[in-house]
């Protein structure tokens, strides 16, 4: 079978913000990574780890500090006039917060088709058969569309919100924490509707979340993010089943397991020491501080190599 191109390509990206007179929050350090065309990739971390600064660089929401994103081979921080124009329509991004995200004065036709409307796609009778048609695919009747974002529950207006990135018919979607504000029984749902999207529409997602059984579950390969960096990255079922990195084993030990015997003797690695601030970080392996394995070699920054076929990991004793 051909393998699939990759649509986005990340090379040693940064996003650093200056914090008072002289510090620098180093939220994004040198990452690497590509999507597939069609893919999903999750990217997990505890927060402040960066996921959500890298999902907003990648649909252009920040400016990077340094390194390169490419979008079909072309540097998208290099996109002008009509090619920018394009970019924003094939990127898109779907908010952790779903009430937040929607203006609450807007009706919930008028929210969907706000992207429609920026760039001209339809019109009139067009439009309405659009949204109503948009509707449909999210889970959501034809008489939503003149309703208010107050008059939905949190899963409903996430569909909403899903509906809004679909309307102008993107590629490629960030979805940024999408099922962190609902409800534990609504968010299988959400998944499951964007699971089914991906394949009606080829859609190609970078999954951010924090919740790891979910982006197990609707990821096809999965990185770990630490402290601005990316620790591992792996095909979901391989890191579920032999992560490497000791940040992901502690992560992973915390995940419950569907089987009552072995949940029964599942083993949680607490991790000790808190999350140091990835302002003005100190050289090294960032994960130092808090790693049971941790050796003098740990001071000088691991290299983010390739341990076993498309399995990757940034740690000296693996
Ligand atoms: Fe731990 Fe050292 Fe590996 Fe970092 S490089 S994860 S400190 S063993």
């Amino acid at each position: 079978m051909e393998e699939k191109k990759y649509l986005v390509e990340v090379s040693n990206l940064q996003k650093y913000f200056k914090v008072g007179s002289n510090a620098i929050l180093k939220a994004v350090d040198g990452l690497s990574f590509r999507i597939r065309a069609g893919e999903t990739l999750g990217l997990v971390g505890e927060s402040g780890c960066g996921k959500s600064t890298t999902g907003k660089v990648l649909v252009k929401l920040h400016e990077p500090t340094g390194g390169q994103v490419l979008f079909e081979g072309q540097d998208i921080f290099q996109l002008k006039g009509k090619e920018q124009k394009a970019f924003t329509r094939k990127a898109q991004m779907i908010f952790q917060d779903p009430y937040a995200s929607l203006n609450p004065r807007m009706t919930v036709g008028d929210i969907i088709a706000e992207g429609i409307d920026i760039h001209h796609l339809y019109t009139g009778k067009e439009r309405e058969e659009v949204i109503q048609e948009l509707l449909r695919k999210v889970g959501l009747n034809s008489e939503h569309a003149s309703r208010f974002p107050h008059e939905f529950s949190g899963g409903q207006r996430q569909r909403v919100g899903i509906a809004r990135a679909l309307s102008i018919e993107p590629k490629f979607i960030v979805c940024d924490e999408p099922i962190s504000a609902l409800d534990v029984s609504i968010q299988a749902q959400v998944i499951n509707l964007l699971i089914q999207l991906q394949q009606d529409l080829g859609l190609t997602y970078l999954f951010i979340a924090h919740d790891l059984s979910m982006v197990k579950h609707i990821s096809d390969r999965v990185g770990v993010m630490y402290l601005g960096t990316l620790v591992e990255l792996s095909t979901s079922g391989e890191l579920y089943q032999k992560p490497l990195h000791p940040y992901t084993q502690a992560l992973m030990s915390a995940v419950p397991v569907a089987n009552p015997k072995k949940e029964r003797s599942r083993q949680r690695i607490l991790l000790e020491g808190d999350v140091p601030s990835p302002i003005n970080p100190k050289p090294g392996c960032r994960f130092k501080g808090r790693c049971k394995y941790a050796c003098d070699k740990c001071d000088e920054m691991p290299e983010f190599r390739e341990a076993a076929p498309g399995h990757f990991v940034a740690c000296h004793m693996v």
